[in-house]
């Protein structure tokens, strides 16, 4: 940890605002209906809680946790299921809360599996996007910010588990 240097991408106050308008519109399109949120281990948690208040609609969540990277920082391409959902999701309105878009196979994988369940309807909310890496076809129905290729940490994406708890979003080990 001591020889990683961070650079800041998104500060703190850019998330909770970004974070704030994807709530305005989730709950202006949910209007009248309950959703639930499928939070994806342990990436997503920290955009989880902070959507999950800002919501306006009556909310339930559940967490899943699929197989990453582990101690690396190149996509495996192999999604497994570590910790399935507590409850049914059939015929629920289904929202998966994900951290980042990278390769789009494990959201790919997970849609269709949540898919086979049978929810009302399924749409995927993503706070960070990064389209250049794409391994197959995969457009969230929300996202927070599209960002370059750049390996990233904080507000709940780690590195070896670390930087998790950091307010904002930093490049990883940046060359400039
Ligand atoms: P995908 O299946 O789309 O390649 O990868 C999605 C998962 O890979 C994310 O949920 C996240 O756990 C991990 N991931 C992808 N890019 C990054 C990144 O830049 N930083 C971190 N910490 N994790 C990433």
């Amino acid at each position: 940890m001591k020889d990683e240097k961070l650079k800041l991408l998104l500060g703190g106050e850019e998330i909770a605002g970004r974070v704030a308008e994807l709530a305005e519109l989730i709950s202006a399109e949910y209007e009248g209906r309950k959703v639930l949120l499928i939070c994806v281990l342990k990436g997503a948690v920290i955009f989880a809680s902070d959507l999950m208040r800002r919501l306006k609609i009556p909310v339930e969540i559940d967490f899943i946790a699929v197989s990453s990277y582990g101690s690396d920082t190149a996509s495996s391409g192999v999604v497994r299921i570590l910790k399935d959902l507590d409850r049914s999701i059939k015929g629920k309105d289904v929202l998966i809360v994900e951290d980042i878009v990278d390769t789009g196979l494990t959201l790919n994988y997970l849609r269709k599996n949540l898919l086979s369940r049978q929810p009302r309807s399924l749409r995927v909310v993503t706070l960070l996007d990064k389209p250049a890496r794409r391994r197959v076809e995969f457009t969230p129905d929300y996202c927070g910010f599209e960002i370059p290729d750049y390996f990233v940490v904080g507000y709940g994406l780690d590195f070896n588990e670390d930087y998790r708890h950091l307010a904002g979003i930093y490049v990883l080990n940046p060359e400039c």
